[in-house]
């Protein structure tokens, strides 16, 4: 499998075995200012020098996991850069016409989850994985399978709103989750408080120094989080909640997650949740998007078709 989780920044490329189990892997730093097309040879040229590195038999399939619209949307509007090209179909073409192997392109943070719940919790039928990064996006495992909702928006607990919050949001409404608590919303509130930083990393190295500005504000984000994922517990009683993204390395936010969930949420939903950060690392991504791969690659259909025409080829 040639498997990659595109990030706004940068993107974990690897080729793994049909497990999903990682076989040689590299991080590249990605430019979405040069476009698309740049980031498909860039996409290419990586996934055959791991392929060479790696020195596997024939691929079988192309895994992808992507930000969401969301995401994408609020970092053009952010740099201001064009939307206009970062079309899935056109990604999803351009791989399976260089590799002609079936490819599948899905949001990451399902990819995320799928690959958590296999390694980490496969015997819970409600898993909620969480990913706190300049944006906070989640997906619901139910019965080992991310789910959807109809039109595909299951999961933006980024945009549900949270008690005295009005800042606006990239989705054009006002005090969701994601405005007030996000590494975004960070980045801004550390710069009204006169401190300003480029990155929601140094504000993390910050706390974890004992700065009080960004502990304050990062436990103040963990809280709100907290409070939001509480109705999350109430609604799903979920058996853990994953998180996954560079917010987690702060350890006041998991403090502040604990701190308002536990006391918010209802007690018999709460008693035996498992909150822990992924278990996967930087490798979730790339599992998650093999794994995806593989159960479409492998779904019977798909076997039988492979047996009697020879090829892979969807
Ligand atoms: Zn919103």
């Amino acid at each position: 499998m040639l498997a990659a989780h595109l990030g706004l920044t940068g993107a974990r490329v690897a080729v793994t075995d049909l497990d999903g189990d990682v076989l040689a892997d590299r991080f590249v730093d990605v430019d979405v200012a040069r476009g698309p097309d740049a980031l498909l040879h860039l996409l290419h040229a990586t996934f055959e020098e791991l392929s060479a590195e790696a020195a596997t038999g024939p691929v079988v399939g192309v895994g992808v996991g992507t930000p969401s619209t969301f995401e994408l949307k609020a970092y053009a509007r952010g740099h201001g850069l064009s939307a206009a090209g970062w079309d899935r179909d056109h990604f999803r073409d351009a791989l399976a016409q260089r590799f002609r192997v079936p490819v599948l392109l899905d949001l990451d943070v399902a990819m995320l989850a799928l690959a958590e719940h296999r390694a980490s919790w496969p015997d819970a039928e409600v898993l909620v994985c969480v990913k706190l990064g300049t944006l906070i996006d989640a997906a619901v495992v139910v019965r080992g399978v991310p789910i959807r909702g109809a039109d595909g928006l299951a999961g933006e607990l980024g945009h549900i709103k949270v008690v005295d919050a009005d800042d606006p949001c990239v989705c054009g409404s006002i005090g969701c989750l994601d405005a007030v608590a996000s590494g975004s919303a960070l980045v801004r509130q550390m710069a009204t408080a006169g401190r300003p930083v480029d990155h929601v990393s140094q504000i993390i190295q910050l706390a974890n120094d004992g700065d009080q500005d960004a502990v304050h504000l990062i436990r103040r984000s963990g809280r709100r989080i907290g409070e939001v994922l509480s109705s999350v517990v109430n609604l799903l009683n979920p058996a853990g909640i994953s998180l996954w993204g560079y917010l987690t390395e702060a350890e006041s936010l998991l403090a502040g997650i604990r701190e308002s969930l536990y006391q918010t949420a209802l007690p018999g939903s709460s008693e035996h949740l498992r909150l822990a950060p992924t278990s996967l690392g930087d490798l979730a991504g790339v599992r998650g998007a093999a794994l995806s791969v593989t159960d479409t690659v492998l779904e019977p259909r798909a076997v039988e078709r492979a047996v009697l025409t020879g090829s892979w080829s969807a």
